[in-house]
């Protein structure tokens, strides 16, 4: 048989058939286990130097994303929507109109582990969904772990109206991103309408963190 050889390691003594399944998987099961068991308690006792056992075995929930992979908590639109913080112009100037843009990351959000649309899988073959976009901004795609973190984690959203006045004539500028203060600067110029939103934040997303305009 294929394997016999390695459930020979397993310290299995009996014949290797088909027949024998169930026995030859509970040898191979205790193996792994009592090997395992040794190297389980090594690491507590690591941990125990740290104090981290008992924090550990207090907040199992938090701690299981350490440990087990992929458990991480994925960002979702409610957390994302929450974690917004739009600085506004002040109210009564002409540009608080324009503003509006503030929805627009909402409905965004709305897309959800969703793909956007055919227009952009022609972009890019991975679909923009709120862990990307959340990874984009803020350089991670799965929420803070601990409840103090979660609270006082904002994305700081600005605007700029001023981009025609800087740079003159040009057809198109992209969101300014900076990963460590989390905060975006949306050119408001350019996301007249949620299409435009909508493809402006796309394209920066596929591409990368930074862009010139053109
Ligand atoms: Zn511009
Ligand atoms: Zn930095």
């Amino acid at each position: 048989m294929e394997c016999t050889d390695r459930i020979l390691l397993c310290g299995y003594t009996g014949t290797v058939s088909i027949q024998r399944k169930e026995d030859v998987s509970f040898n191979v099961v205790l193996h792994g286990t009592v090997r395992l068991l040794p190297m389980l308690q090594q690491i507590c006792s690591g941990m125990k130097l740290y104090g981290l056992l008992t924090l550990v075995q207090q907040e199992t929930d938090i701690c299981r994303q350490l440990f087990v992979p992929g458990s991480f908590t994925k960002v979702d639109a409610d957390f994302l929507v929450e974690t917004l913080s739009p600085v506004f112009s002040e109210k009564g100037t002409m540009r608080q109109g324009k503003n509006n843009i503030e929805d627009m990351p909402e409905e965004e959000t709305k897309d959800e582990n969703e793909e956007v649309d055919k227009a952009q899988r022609n972009i890019s073959d991975t679909p923009i969904n709120v862990a990307r976009f959340c990874q984009w901004l803020t350089g991670q795609s799965h929420v803070p772990l601990s409840d103090a973190d979660r609270e006082k984690f904002k994305i700081v959203m600005e605007f700029d109206h001023e981009c025609h006045v800087r740079y003159g004539t040009h057809s198109i500028c992209y969101p300014v991103v900076n990963a460590c203060s989390r905060s975006v600067t949306f050119p408001v110029a350019h996301l007249g309408t949620y299409a435009e939103f909508k493809n402006v934040i796309s394209q920066a997303i596929v591409h990368g963190y930074e862009f010139g305009r053109c």
